[in-house]
């Protein structure tokens, strides 16, 4: 078998979905996953901790980051910047560890573009398969309300088309089973082994 390289997972998805919540299960289990710790400008929270939550940085040196091309991709959010140090990601790659990223979905559209070797997983509130059987249905629904959420779906379908995979988060346990069992079949693909 040759020494594989470590694979690089993307977890993404629409904003308030619970990737956090997921990514920090999935840590708490016992896992060969590298966290790439992201850097931000955004203020600590309370009980949040530097080098372990985010690199809290200043705007300046955010902005040098940006310029020395030290990010391997960065997004403004809610008036904060967020990025992942290209440095890290790059060496535990080449030394044979997956790295997993937990970013908004322009982040991982970058990613994508720079590191098309990524597998991406988008996660989505269970209300969206909600609303896919409910468009489906049309006709038992108001036009207007269809139109709505069928805007709404297509923002989000349009996202999810750019991933490798797509986890429903209707449980928190559940979502990490199906995570964790992504991140097995990855290694089992027969261009990796
Ligand atoms: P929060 O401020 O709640 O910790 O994070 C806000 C958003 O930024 C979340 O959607 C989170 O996934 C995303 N985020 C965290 N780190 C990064 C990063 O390095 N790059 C990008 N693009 N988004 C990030």
């Amino acid at each position: 078998m040759i020494k594989e390289k470590g694979i690089l997972f993307v977890l993404s998805g629409p904003s308030g979905v619970g990737k956090g919540t997921v990514r920090k299960a999935l840590f708490e289990q016992d896992t060969n996953l590298k966290y790439s710790i992201s850097m931000t400008t955004r203020n600590k929270r309370e009980g949040e901790q530097d080098g372990v939550d985010y690199f809290f940085r200043s705007h300046d040196e955010f902005k040098e980051m940006i310029e020395q091309n030290r990010l391997l991709e960065y997004a403004e959010y809610v008036g904060n910047y967020y990025g992942t140090p290209r440095q890290y990601v790059e060496e535990m790659i080449e030394a044979g560890h997956d790295v997993f990223l937990e970013i908004e979905v322009q982040g991982a559209m970058q990613v994508k573009q720079n590191f098309p070797e990524g597998v991406f997983v988008f996660l989505i509130p269970p209300s969206l398969e909600e609303l896919k059987n409910r468009i489906q249905d049309r006709g038992t629904e108001s036009e207007e309300l269809i139109t709505s959420r069928l805007q709404e779906a297509r923002k989000e379908i349009e996202m999810m088309e750019s991933y490798d995979y797509v986890v429903v988060n209707d449980d928190v346990d559940n979502a990490v089973k199906k995570v964790q069992a992504i991140v097995q079949g990855e290694h089992c693909k027969k261009d990796r082994v």
